[in-house]
């Protein structure tokens, strides 16, 4: 049963459950709302933990999404550091680690993932880290001194961002991955090749197709041992090896969840009241299409502030297009839309040895695009890739390829 005037209640104030809580202040939503977190910080955005933060150049009151000068000013009360730990869809009620009791009338559920264990790793090896929270980030950067030698496993986004940042830092760095290319799961195979070769030419001993025996150490992790026989001397391991979503809460509930927490198109759970964002929202992008999770900034920003406006009652379906960037040493990716694994439909050269890369459909309409460029020098191609792959029109493959040809000018024919 509804609890009258309940408050609007967010579980989770990572970056979509922050967000959330802005814009329905933004839209004018006026009644008592609260943010639970099991974090002490307020909400912040991740991407400068394997970068700036690292580097020593970015802190969190810059990637803050909101202080709490702020949210009093809003009225938002933020309860930091009390993880919730039942939800009770029925009765409309959650239980708090603190032994709180509360009532909400709609709810949204954005608690995000934790960094996933590699369960052959002792938990009691004190320099084995991992990397989704401030507070990890700050323990990783004491321990990337010059001269130190890290062992990377996981040649994924996470692994390879710390992997940059340690070598600008002066350490020695060794990449485990166990598939065949660096960031297979979700990157078109020349961009793999693209980053093995500047991991390489920056002096990354990059491994592939590698398995790990153990990592050995009494307490503290001293060599990693390969199943080729390979035995690597470290003072620090850090383990990329993906991301595992906080689905527990909702699952012994008992709604709906596969990889992540169901949602239909207007991000609603299988409880009426009862929405899901970010990482731990598996959704369609299309009515027809597969249920998917994406662990992206963009989709943080853009589900969490959807769900606040259908917390509001707007019955908004969910239609954005996606995408992700990572930066390693002065190299950004970026893609934009749907990149599948099989060759690009056509690609264009930019400066320096930068590239665009192309997915079209059977009509030659733009479904998906990456680019790969020094610094940030492909983000106005791919801003236009994004208005392209709105206008549904179909392109010429030769213009696509010609780097004379400017996609603003596409855009216009
Ligand atoms: C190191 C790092 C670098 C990244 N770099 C990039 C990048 O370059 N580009 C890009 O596109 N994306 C990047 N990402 C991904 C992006 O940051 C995430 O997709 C985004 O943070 C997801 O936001 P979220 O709010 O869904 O989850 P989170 O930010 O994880 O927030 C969820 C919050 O809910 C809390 N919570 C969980 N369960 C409970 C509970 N029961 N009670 C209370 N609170 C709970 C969690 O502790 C957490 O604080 C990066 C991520 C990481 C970790």
């Amino acid at each position: 049963m509804k609890a009258d005037n309940a408050p609007l209640v967010i579980v989770g104030a990572g970056h979509a459950g922050g967000r959330a809580a802005l814009t329905l202040r933004e839209e004018g939503y006026g009644g008592r709302l609260i943010l639970i977190g099991d974090e002490v910080h307020p909400p912040y955005e991740r991407p400068p933990l394997s970068k700036g933060l690292l580097q020593g150049t970015a802190e969190l009151s810059g990637y803050s999404l909101c202080d709490s000068a702020r949210f009093a000013e809003l009225d938002i009360e933020h309860w930091a550091g009390n993880p919730v730990e039942s939800l009770d869809p029925q009765r409309h009620r959650l239980q708090l680690a603190d032994g709180r009791g509360l009532h909400y009338a709609r709810l949204l559920l954005a608690t995000g993932g934790r960094a996933r264990r590699l369960t052959s790793v002792p938990e009691r090896l004190a320099n084995v880290l991992y990397l989704r929270t401030h507070d990890e980030a700050l323990r990783l950067r004491a321990s990337l001194q010059p001269g130190k030698r890290l062992v990377v496993i996981g040649g994924g986004f996470i692994g390879l961002e710390v992997a940059a940042t340690a070598r600008a830092l002066g350490c020695t760095v060794i990449v485990l991955e166990a598939g065949p290319r660096l960031a297979g799961r979700v990157l078109p195979e020349r961009l793999s090749h693209e980053l093995l070769a500047l991991h390489r030419s920056q002096g990354v001993d990059v491994r592939l197709d590698v398995a790990i025996e153990a990592v050995q150490g009494d307490t503290r992790a001293e060599s990693v041992q390969l199943v080729d026989g390979a035995l690597l001397p470290c003072d620090l391991v850090v383990v990329g090896i993906g991301m595992q979503p906080n689905i527990e809460l909702a699952a012994s509930a008992g709604l709906a969840v596969g990889q992540g927490i169901r949602v239909d198109a207007q991000l609603r759970t299988s409880a009426p009241d009862i929405f899901a964002a970010g990482d731990v929202c598996e959704f369609r992008l299309h009515p027809e299409g597969v249920f998917q999770r994406q662990e992206t900034w963009r989709n943080a920003e853009n589900q969490g502030r959807h769900a606040a406006l259908n917390l509001l009652g707007h019955e908004l379906p969910f239609e954005v297009i996606p995408g992700f960037w990572s930066d390693q040493y002065d190299w950004g990716l970026q893609t934009v839309g749907l990149i599948s694994d099989t060759q690009p439909t056509a690609s264009r050269p930019l400066a320096n040895g930068g590239f665009l890369m192309f997915y079209l459909d059977a009509e030659r309409r733009l479904q998906g695009a990456c680019g790969w460029g020094q610094g940030n020098s492909v983000a106005k191609d791919i801003k236009l890739c994004e208005r392209l792959i709105a206008n549904r029109s179909c392109l010429a493959l030769d213009a696509l390829a010609d780097a004379d040809v400017s996609l603003k000018q596409l855009l216009r024919t």
